[in-house]
């Protein structure tokens, strides 16, 4: 199971006008069938190309409902069952995060995983509802300069802090959450946190976010007649850009965001590597505030779920099952 911990998929954009008008050439290849990338050095085109693999290689003519259903369905299916999931979308500035990500109405074959994932849940949902109830809440955070805001909180602006608690584990104190009822409210409220974002210019593309956002969808499910209930969390992950520094033209501000930037995904990357590896007693989340919040990877609730205490959730908002039937809410 642990293998299955953690999936990693790479995705190739098709060459956008400019790279056409340039006459960019393409150094990058895929055998899709199994999961291989090949990139070749232009400047020496008769080398062996590098190769990498992964769980999963898309190439410019796959589409996202095909990356959702192979990749994401399983793991949103696991957090409407109880068990943490996260999905983030690595890689600079133009390469298509949050084209896979957020996606696009037309054609519908390219919607993103985002509203995919909002549709798969209520769905589950409805299937669900004559023997089950559900309360589903969202939070949006947003890490800055490595301080956390709260993109739907009263005061958007006001740093939030990372706390530890002794059996719940870190989570991210007076961090708001959101009942929400229909994939119109979670796309809703979605919105409006993006719009309470960061967001900084640099040369590579002006709209580029400088900033990481986490977007967690809470689920908590109780059964008639059981005595318990099980609690699911998917974390939307988008990050900001990989880019170096040394591309982006940053100076002073910017290159202050961009270092720090850097440092986080490179925590990010120490920790996925700790949490693939297996062999790691020491999983190194404390080394950014990113790390904490997102990636208790906690994929489809296995042996990685248990070195993951519950990232977000503050205390005061944990259910306790004998008021369960008080507080809950049928969706
Ligand atoms: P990022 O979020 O990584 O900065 P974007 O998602 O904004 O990148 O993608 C950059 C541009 O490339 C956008 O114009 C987007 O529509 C386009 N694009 C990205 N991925 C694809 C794809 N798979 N097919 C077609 N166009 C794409």
């Amino acid at each position: 199971m642990a293998a299955e911990c953690v999936k990693v998929v790479v995705r190739c954009r098709p060459m956008n006008e400019r790279e056409r008008d340039l006459t960019c050439h393409a150094v990058i290849t895929m055998d899709s069938s199994r999961g291989q990338c090949f990139i070749r050095k232009p400047e020496a085109p008769e080398e062996t190309p590098k190769q990498f693999t992964f769980d999963g290689a898309y190439y410019t003519e796959h589409c996202t409902e095909q990356i959702y259903n192979e990749i994401a369905y399983p793991l949103v299916e696991g957090v409407t069952e109880g068990y943490n999931g996260t999905i983030f979308a690595y890689g600079q500035t133009g390469s298509g995060k949050s084209f896979s990500m957020q996606g696009v109405l037309h054609p519908p074959t390219q919607r993103g995983i985002i509203p995919r994932a909002f549709e798969h849940i209520f769905e589950s949902i409805q299937v669900h509802r004559q023997n089950t109830k559900f309360l589903v809440r969202a939070s949006y955070l947003e890490i800055y300069n490595e301080e956390i805001r709260d993109l739907l909180g009263e005061d958007t602006k006001k740093k939030l802090e990372l706390k530890e608690h002794p059996e719940k584990g870190v989570y991210v104190k007076g961090l708001s959450l959101h009942m929400v009822h229909r994939v119109s409210e979670c796309e809703k409220i979605m919105e409006t946190g993006w719009k309470n974002r960061s967001v900084g210019y640099t040369l590579m593309n002006k709209d580029s976010s400088r900033s990481h956002s986490i977007f967690t969808i809470n689920i908590e499910i109780y059964e008639n007649g059981e005595d318990h209930l099980r609690a699911g969390k998917l974390n939307l992950v988008d990050l900001a850009g990989s880019e170096r520094q040394s591309k982006t033209g940053a100076t002073g501000e910017r290159l202050k965001e961009a270092t720090k930037i850097n440092l986080s995904l490179s925590a990010l990357g120490n920790v996925i590597s700790a949490l693939v590896d297996g062999k790691s007693k020491h999983i190194p989340y404390r080394d950014s505030k990113l790390t904490p919040a997102s990636t208790y990877v906690q994929i489809l609730g296995s042996e990685v779920a248990a070195v993951s205490p519950h990232p977000q959730e503050d205390p005061a908002h944990s259910v306790n099952p004998q008021q369960v039937l008080a507080r809950y809410v049928y969706v």
